[in-house]
C-alpha cells in the first residue's frame, strides 16, 4: 500500500509545472522543474520582460514551493 502511494507521488512531481509570478512585470509563468532540483536556486529569464528571476525551490510534504525574487 505504502509503495503504491510513493509511486504516485513521484509521477506527480515529474510532470508538475511550477507556477511563479515575475517580480518585475507580474507575468504568471509555468516552468517544468527537474525533481532532482530540490532546495535549489535557479535563475529563469522572464519570457515577457527578459529580466532574470531568481527562483528558490523548496519541496515539503505539501508539495513544491517556489519563491520568485529579483536576482
Ligand atoms: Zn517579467
Amino acid at each position: 500500500m505504502l509503495e503504491e502511494e510513493l509511486e504516485q507521488e513521484e509521477q506527480l512531481l515529474e510532470g508538475d509545472p511550477v507556477t511563479f509570478q515575475c517580480p518585475y512585470c507580474g507575468e504568471i509563468m509555468d516552468i517544468f522543474l527537474d525533481p532532482e532540483l530540490r532546495k535549489q536556486k535557479v535563475i529563469e529569464d522572464c519570457r515577457v520582460c527578459c529580466n532574470p528571476v531568481e527562483l528558490r525551490i523548496d519541496w515539503n510534504e505539501d508539495g513544491l514551493l517556489v519563491e520568485a525574487s529579483r536576482s
